[in-house]
């Protein structure tokens, strides 16, 4: 059994995969693409413990590249994972590459729940309902900083294994 955590650079993957794993094994950064490119650990959560990679960045060398990474990394994600959390940032809202990767995403059967991260106030938990425009999964709003709204989404997790 296998959790990714997939999304583009800077959305916050590290600081959700810290945060859910209760650990610092994965590099955050100020700057994207500084992510050391898999990162394993476990979450533990009502007396489930369950495996999880931060699938990690890349550094955007040119866009081309960047967007070749970008989509390996959810075709990895995708042949590898039973769950894909896939991480947005509500302060920037859907993009392209977003949609890029919603494209993919409802084509496989992988289930995916839609983490809307830096949703740190009430003004942001709203604009999260965005996300589920992506049409690829329910949305959970969560601040990976703060933690506000983990529990919600760890127990939705839970039952989809
Ligand atoms: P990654 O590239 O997707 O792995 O993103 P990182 O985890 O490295 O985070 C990128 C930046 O977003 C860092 O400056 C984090 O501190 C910031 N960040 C991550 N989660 C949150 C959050 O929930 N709220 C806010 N305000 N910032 C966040
Ligand atoms: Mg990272």
């Amino acid at each position: 059994m296998l959790v990714a955590i997939v999304g583009r650079p800077n959305v916050g993957k590290s600081t959700l995969f810290n945060r859910l794993t209760e650990s610092q094994l994965a590099i955050v950064h100020d700057e994207p693409g500084v992510t050391r490119d898999r990162v394993y650990g476990e979450i533990i959560w009502n007396g489930r413990t369950i495996p999880v990679v931060d699938t990690g960045g890349y550094v955007p060398h040119s866009s081309e590249r960047f967007e070749a990474a970008i989509r390996e990394q959810v075709d990895i994600a995708m042949e590898d994972a039973d769950v894909i959390l896939y991480v947005g940032d509500v302060t920037t809202g859907i993009t392209d590459i977003d949609q890029e990767m919603a494209d993919k995403l409802r084509k496989d059967d992988t289930p995916v729940l839609v983490v809307a991260n830096k949703a740190d106030n009430d003004e942001r938990r709203w604009a999260a309902s965005e996300f589920y425009e992506m049409g690829i999964g329910e949305v959970f709003p969560v601040s990976a900083t703060n933690g506000i709204g983990t529990g919600e989404l760890l127990d939705a997790l839970v039952d989809t294994l």
